[in-house]
């Protein structure tokens, strides 16, 4: 069987968040069962030297709207698996991949527009029999398979249904996509474009990142606009929960830790930790570290978190929080830190930082609103470091109570009531509890790592679907 994977974000080349995780550790969990290439923009801040990178000979054109773009494709190897990247200068030719302060790029219609109807080029020239696409950017693949009747099965994959991809009505034509597609049905949306809905419709299969968050979006809590719509087409929607690639995150092979460990060497955490403090200018480091590692948003949590950091500071805990996001937060942050000595604030994105982060950390708070999956959890689990989660979409599905001995969930954590001021301090007075009582600390550490966290038994669902087999999880 012959897979075309397509996304907007694969790692190492380029990472925003967890679907670069997803776009990677996946296809290579796949690997061993299918021919699966994966495919993604070759943005111009991707370094080619670095990644070994290289023309792959082919270049052709792609006619969208009235303009016709010259394609040149490229090539690696990504941990086994074959990795094609689109060049084209309207698509890459930018700082970033999605926009930047000032708001995602105006263009980004015309870039992922161009983007999904090269990887329909490529799936017909490459013959594939299955296309899986993810998020909006790939969207409008699922539309263009269907209308040249390609008879591949096309599989999307939805990780946040709170980013859409929609567009004004006129970009209907820069894209060249007829008008007796701008209905309700079809991608019509309040008068404009939605490329999510272009993914929803089109395709054989939806999936998204957990069997809770595929429950969630069909009510209007969660469905961001689109529960109606989801309802109508929850025949196809399954909800597969994501693992992560235990080789890459791998606290006794991981490059960035200064003390590699593993279970049986967990007491090497502890100078990750000192290590950590040190670095990061915290002081007593006995103490325990409590971080947050992600977007600086309301999804995430951090508009409450900032409102309880004053009281949580007070306690006898060090904080350390990585990420970036709106810049009223990151203000609002910076003011913190520069008051409290027991707070370490890193503006920014750093692959190698964070995974020292979760090397050194006791604790990870995720007090997201809502969360598809998540990946932060996972990661924890793996680094011995214990999750402090809202229990919503994959959070729900991936963490227990520590003191719930009936779940058939593995990993143990401590579980936020809600995302209030009050609910993350009485979290955090229970995870001090817990830090004291080291016997009880460390045994729920060694049976996290022993957890199963990697893509293994996922992958096996998706496999599932590119095989049109019967899936446990279906939704409807
Ligand atoms: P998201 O909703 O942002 O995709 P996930 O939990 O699914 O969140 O995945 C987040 C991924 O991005 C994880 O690998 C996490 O470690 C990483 N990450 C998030 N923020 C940062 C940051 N500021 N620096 C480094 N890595 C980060």
């Amino acid at each position: 069987m012959k897979v075309l994977f397509a996304a907007s974000e694969i790692y190492p080349y380029v990472k925003t968040g967890g679907l670069a995780d997803v776009s990677q550790s996946l296809p290579t969990e796949l690997s061993s069962q299918v021919e699966i290439t994966s495919i993604v923009p070759l943005y111009e801040f991707i370094d080619r030297e670095q990644y070994g990178i290289v023309p792959a000979g082919e270049t052709f054109q792609v006619i969208l709207g009235s303009k016709s773009y010259d394609i040149t494709l490229y090539q690696s190897i990504n941990e086994g698996v074959n990795t094609l990247f689109v060049y084209e200068p309207t698509l890459c030719n930018r700082p970033a991949p999605y926009g930047d302060k000032g708001g995602d790029y105006a263009n980004n219609d015309l870039r992922f527009g161009l983007f999904a109807k090269t990887i329909v080029v490529l799936a017909e020239m490459m013959d594939v029999d299955v296309l899986h696409l993810n998020d909006w950017h790939t969207a409008l693949a699922a539309l263009w398979a269907k209308e040249m009747l390609l008879k591949t099965r096309v599989i999307f994959t939805i990780h946040n249904l709170a980013f859409q991809g929609i567009f004004p009505k006129k970009s209907l034509q820069r894209l060249g996509i007829e008008e007796y597609y701008f209905t309700p049905e079809s991608i019509e949306y309040w008068g404009q474009i939605n490329c999510m809905k272009a993914g929803i419709t089109y395709s054989d299969v939806v999936t998204t990142v957990s069997p809770s968050y595929a429950e969630e979006i069909l009510y209007p809590k969660n469905g961001c606009g689109l529960e109606g719509f989801l309802q109508v087409h929850s025949y196809k929607l399954y909800g597969i929960l994501n693992g992560i690639d235990t080789d890459i995150f791998d606290p006794e092979h991981d490059p960035s830790l200064v003390c590699p460990y593993s279970i049986s060497k967990i007491t090497n955490k502890q100078l990750n930790k000192m290590h950590f403090c040190e670095e990061s200018q915290l002081s007593n480091a006995y103490k325990p570290l409590v971080v947050f590692i992600g977007r600086f948003t309301q999804q995430k949590g951090m508009d409450t978190l900032i409102q309880a950091l004053p009281r949580i500071l007070k306690m006898k805990i060090n904080m350390a929080i990585i990420g970036s996001g709106e810049e009223i937060m990151e203000d609002q942050l910076r003011q913190i830190a520069s008051n409290h000595d027991n707070l370490s604030l890193y503006v920014g994105f750093d692959e190698a930082y964070s995974h020292r982060m979760y090397a050194a950390a006791d604790f990870l708070l995720m007090p997201s609103t809502f969360e598809p999956c998540g990946l932060n959890q996972f990661i924890a689990i793996r680094y011995g470091t214990v999750p402090i989660v809202h229990p919503v979409g994959g959070l729900a599905d991936s963490i227990k109570d520590m003191n719930n001995h009936e779940s058939s969930i593995c990993p143990k954590g401590i579980l936020l009531t809600s995302v209030t001021k009050t609910a993350i301090h009485k979290a955090l007075k229970e995870a001090c509890d817990l830090y004291a009582d080291q016997k009880l600390f460390k045994s729920i550490i060694h049976h996290n790592m022993k957890c199963d966290v990697s893509f293994t038994q996922s992958a096996k669902r998706y496999l599932a679907l590119y095989f049109d087999r019967v899936v446990d999880e279906v939704i409807s």
